[in-house]
């Protein structure tokens, strides 16, 4: 069988994986292409994921998404790391180039900010300053991201301090670090808010950051998706802001990988969410 004829394969890597959206999301746009390719979740130790990685392109995979808890450690095991996944130290998208070689990139930058351009088309970063919720690794995406795109200041409060001072060490002066304790007033004159920590997510405790300070021209995402419409969007809804949820996030970064393993860019649209939602 000569290469072209191969049929493509790609999935996820992590661990675990039985509740990833990530291959119904890829078998949707596969299906809505008509590409005869596959994508399929794999629960690989860490012990075993430089193995893995070796193995996978002779098997005919084109690439991978890495998650959780993976994406740190892959960057040591790609040969060739994008500039962004080195600044936010984390990859989730791993092309296998026809050389052999591991390409790693970090597309959650990219979809946060896709996310919000779509469903919030008249948000201007460069309005006001930001509050970040969470110093973890998706903040870091977040924050590189919002850092790019003009935001002249981005608050930080994180409930271990040191990981908020960490950011600012790494990404300069236009990071101010808040008390976890004081995280609700960050908020006050904040044009956006993005909540990047677990807070509210199913099975997580609840998000309880006061939102007396919050304007309601501020527009407001939170990265959790689990539920869709979580305690920080209704509450911020209810004060009038305009709220984006973090279910587009998740579908705009797997875009890119799509398309480097597929060769076509798929659109996210209302039944690529809808695909994801499906029961
Ligand atoms: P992570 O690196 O483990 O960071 C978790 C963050 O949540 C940290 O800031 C942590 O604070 C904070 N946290 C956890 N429990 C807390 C509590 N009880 N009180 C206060 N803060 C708490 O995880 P991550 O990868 O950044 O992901 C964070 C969230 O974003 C998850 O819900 C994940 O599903 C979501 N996410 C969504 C997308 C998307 O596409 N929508 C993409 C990436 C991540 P400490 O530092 O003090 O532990």
């Amino acid at each position: 069988m000569t290469e072209n004829t191969r049929i493509p394969l790609a999935g996820v890597i992590g661990s675990p994986i039985a509740h990833s959206r990530s291959p119904r999301l890829h078998g949707h746009w596969l299906k809505t292409y008509g590409i005869n390719g596959f994508y399929i979740p794999m629960d690989v130790a860490a012990a075993d994921l430089a193995e893995v990685l070796i193995a996978l392109p002779k098997a005919g995979f084109v690439g991978v998404n890495i998650t959780i808890p993976h994406k740190e450690t892959v960057l040591a095991l790609a040969d060739v790391v994008t500039d962004r996944a080195a600044l936010i130290g984390a990859a989730n998208t791993l092309i296998f180039r026809p050389d052999g070689r591991i390409h790693a990139d970090n597309t959650d930058g990219y979809g946060f900010m896709a996310n919000l351009r779509q469903n919030a088309p008249n948000w201007d970063a460069t309005s006001g300053p930001a509050a970040v919720l969470g110093a973890g690794g998706a903040a870091r995406a977040v924050i590189a991201s919002l850092l790019e795109v003009g935001t002249p200041e981005i608050r930080v409060a994180n409930r271990t301090r040191a990981r908020a001072e960490a950011l600012r060490h790494e990404f300069g002066a236009r990071i101010i670090v808040q008390d976890w304790a004081q995280a609700g007033n960050m908020l006050d004159g904040a044009a956006t808010v993005v909540n990047t920590t677990s807070l509210g997510m199913q099975g997580k405790p609840d998000f309880r950051v006061p939102l007396d300070a919050l304007s309601p021209k501020a527009v407001v995402t939170d990265l959790v998706y689990a539920p869709l419409r979580t305690r920080l969007l209704e509450e911020a809804a209810a004060i009038g802001c305009i709220t984006v949820d973090g279910l587009g996030m998740l579908l705009h970064q797997a875009a890119p990988g799509f398309e480097r393993w597929f060769g076509i860019r798929p659109e996210v649209d209302a039944a690529t969410r809808a695909a994801v939602l499906a029961t």
